[in-house]
């Protein structure tokens, strides 16, 4: 595929838009992205030749501002850099207080924030910037996810933590020196997002096949190329010795994945049922009030998850599958209301209005469903061939000192089993080897094989 699909005269590390053989015009709208050793400390002429000029802030942590930051301002400043430097508290988070506190330490003439630090602060400061109009640096200080390439924010508002839709950065430095000094399990979790991409690739591919969902080879390249830079045994043993070649495949990766969802122009191409599972553990860790994992972490582990949930799916036989038997199973709508408000709660009645149009209870539309699905299972096969499985990832997440199963997340096996019935139901328009099980009335069956493949049952 990656030889076949080349974009013509496209440089992906510079602002850039085309016209596609898909019939859609795609564009990645950051403004020039730098990936390479001791990159962060030619932040003065990267500035001066994309005619920044002004004067910057720089917004970090403690930890952070102690071991690289005091450095690189000294760097900056003596070029005559124009910057002020402010460090979050400790135990900041990204919420008001957070931004409250960069807005109330901004001076008149700042005319542009750079953020040196990990997912809160980097999230924390393009949130900010984006609202006052301000051009933002992104400086990532470990490799956990391809958020840093993204204009999306996770902030917390009212106590509710949501994804924002913001600016992209106009510059970003990803200094493989900086990211490869990061403690190795944080860019482990960086090997968790990028294997995340092959379950995500087979759920999209899914989508195409069985509900039309808009579908871009260009897109399934570029995603193709991530997985093949960034998911690999030799990356994942580098990554957990702090090796800077290998942390630049990582981040090479990760910003490949996010070139592909901006060309896409939202995330299904990366985000399959993993990404589900992970909002919805996400969910349990909070209800019971234990250490959140990194993003990274989850999906890593949901994508060992998924792939086991398709190693399933493919093998089955659909000459002889029972049609009958699977629709005898189905649920009817109360049914799966009571299941929604046991586990949702309060949220409930959002998910009743996400998936009113969405999730069908009509026996009609499941057998054709289940007819397009069982059309659809030779591609399928063959797509999933050509990918890394299940175990190979799990070999790959261990190697690199991430966590490869539920249990590790502190997941319980009931959270476990719940996630594979309702995590999917907190979107509509998706499509995914969740809902695949479900239609084919596998679910009482697959989740208690999972629960024994993650070491729940003897
Ligand atoms: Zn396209
Ligand atoms: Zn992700």
């Amino acid at each position: 595929m990656m030889e076949e699909w080349k974009v013509k005269g496209v440089d992906i590390y510079k602002k850039h838009a085309f016209d596609c053989r898909c019939g859609r015009h795609h564009t990645m709208p950051v403004g020039k992205v730098v990936i390479g050793p001791d990159v962060a400390r030619t932040l003065p002429t990267q500035l001066e030749a994309l005619g920044m000029t002004g004067k910057g802030m720089l917004v970090t942590d403690a930890v952070v501002y102690q071991v690289l930051g005091e450095a690189l301002l000294a760097q900056w400043q003596e070029e005559d850099l124009a910057v002020s430097v402010y460090t979050l508290p400790e135990g900041s988070r990204s919420d008001e207080r957070a931004l409250g506190n960069i807005l109330c330490h901004l001076s008149e003439d700042t005319g542009f924030l750079i953020s040196l630090g990990g997912g809160m602060v980097t999230d924390t400061v393009r949130y900010l910037a984006s609202r006052m109009g301000l051009p933002c640096v992104a400086i990532p200080s470990a490799m956990t996810m391809d958020g840093f390439f993204t204009n999306m924010s996770v902030i917390i508002i009212d106590d509710l933590q949501k994804t924002h839709y913001l600016d992209y950065p106009t510059l970003i430095l990803a200094d493989t020196a900086i990211i490869a000094s990061a403690p190795p399990r944080m860019n482990a979790a960086g090997i968790g997002e990028v294997v995340s991409k092959i379950s995500a690739a087979i759920d999209w591919y899914s989508g195409k096949m069985v509900k039309d969902l808009y579908y871009c080879e260009a897109v399934e390249a570029m995603m193709a190329s991530c997985i093949e830079k960034g998911a690999s045994q030799e990356t994942a043993e580098g990554i957990a010795v702090g090796n800077p070649v290998a942390v630049g495949r990582l981040t090479d990766a990760l910003y490949r994945s996010a070139v592909a969802m901006a060309w896409y122009g939202s995330s299904p191409c990366g985000s399959g049922a993993e990404h589900q599972l992970n909002h919805y553990w996400v969910m349990c860790q909070e209800n019971r009030g234990i250490p959140q994992s990194m993003h990274g972490q989850m999906v890593g582990v949901g994508a060992v998850v998924n792939l086991k949930l398709w190693q399933y799916i493919l093998a089955l036989d659909e000459g002889t599958f029972d049609i009958q038997k699977a629709l005898d199973s189905m649920w009817g709508e109360r049914k799966w209301q009571e299941g929604i408000r046991r586990v949702y709660g309060t949220g409930a009645e959002e998910i009743f209005d996400v998936q009113r149009d969405n999730h069908s209870f009509d026996p009609v539309v499941r057998q054709q469903e289940i007819h397009r699905i069982l059309e659809a299972l030779p591609a399928l096969r063959e797509k999933a061939a050509a990918l890394p499985n299940a175990d190979t990832i799990a070999r790959w997440l261990a190697i690199a000192g991430a966590p490869r199963t539920p249990k590790e997340l502190g997941i319980t096996e009931e959270e476990l089993m719940d996630s594979l019935y309702y995590a999917k139901e907190s979107r509509a328009g998706r499509y995914n080897a969740l809902w695949i099980i479900e239609a084919l009335g596998l679910l009482p069956e697959v989740s208690a094989r999972l629960c024994r493949e993650m070491g729940y049952r003897e």
